[in-house]
């Protein structure tokens, strides 16, 4: 069975891994409804959409907030017809230590990450379960396995999880597929800003990185867009509720025995230019 509109909808898509995706996305045949905090801010990825053959609609909002996504959701579905595919990929880290991290850095990574994916799947189900079909794809993350640094963002990465299994199993019955994707290290403005923080320069850390991920590389948005593009194909409806990790490699330290994840934890051989600040968490 196929789509019965060719609407996507991706959160966070300003720039970096929504970036990618949206514009992959419309490669694939979708118009795409491109959400950010700042309407201004969607204008390259609309271009980017628009590049590909298909209409781009810019959409100014905060993910976390009720009236916002109600009034956005059915803005787009006026506009560019009711969503087939949502991507929920808006994200931010708000990185400390448990003894320093404050109830505003605990809830502002809940909000967005938990709050923003339901309040986003639940706006959307219903023109979905109307047209009987649908896909959504959670961005979860290797830090769902546990990240210093991240007990925010670990957690609220390893809910998404569980939100994405019970997605699934509601809502299957209406041709509706629910699967997450968790990233490794993926070269954005969230990975460099975690350089920055610690005082690395993002070229030597991505280099560090690299030497233990079995691929030998960093990942690109690119390569989340890709595992987003399978789970959204019309070919993969008997795919539901998995959790898919796209980290260049199973989630071993190569050479150095296991470690919970493959992307935790600045590597040893990147001199720092100052001494490290309370974490050395990733996205
Ligand atoms: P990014 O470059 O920081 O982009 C995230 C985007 O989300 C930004 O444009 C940001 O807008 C937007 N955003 C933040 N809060 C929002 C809100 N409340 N409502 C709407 N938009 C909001 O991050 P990324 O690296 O592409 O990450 C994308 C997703 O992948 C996130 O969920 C992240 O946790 C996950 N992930 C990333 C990595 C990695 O290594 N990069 C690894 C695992 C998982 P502003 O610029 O205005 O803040």
């Amino acid at each position: 069975m196929s789509p019965t509109t060719k609407t996507a909808v991706v959160t966070g898509a300003a720039r970096g891994i929504g970036a990618g995706v949206a514009t992959r996305l419309a490669a694939d045949g979708f118009d795409v409804a491109v959400i950010d905090l700042d309407e201004g801010s969607t204008a390259d990825t609309v271009a980017a959409v628009k590049a590909q053959g298909r209409t781009g609609l810019g959409v100014g909002l905060d993910v976390s907030d009720p009236d916002a996504v109600e009034a956005g959701v059915g803005r787009i579905a006026e506009q560019l017809g009711a969503p087939a595919v949502l991507v929920n990929n808006a994200g931010i880290t708000r990185d400390n230590l448990l003894f320093k991290m404050t109830v505003e850095e605990w809830d502002q990574v809940m909000n967005v990450h938990l709050r923003g994916s339901f309040l986003m799947s639940k706006a959307v189900q219903k023109f979905m379960v109307d047209a009987k079909w649908g896909r959504i794809v959670n961005l979860s993350s290797t830090s769902a396995l546990g990240n210093r640094g991240q007990a925010n963002y670990s957690t609220a990465k390893a809910g998404l999880q569980g939100f994405t299994r019970t997605l699934a199993i509601e809502l299957g019955q209406f041709g509706i597929t629910v699967n997450a994707i968790a990233p490794g290290f993926i070269a954005t403005a969230m990975t460099e800003a975690t350089a920055q923080r610690i005082g690395v320069d993002f070229g030597e850390f991505q280099k560090a990185a690299a030497t233990r991920i079995p691929v030998r590389r960093v990942g690109q948005p690119d390569d989340i867009a890709q595992a987003v593009s399978f789970f959204v194909d019309e070919r993969s409806s008997f795919v539901n509720g998995q959790i898919l990790y796209v980290t260049g490699g199973p989630n071993v330290c190569p050479g150095k025995g296991p470690c919970p994840a493959p992307a935790a934890g600045v590597p040893l051989a990147v001199p720092r230019r100052r001494a490290p600040d309370r974490t050395a968490a990733l996205g």
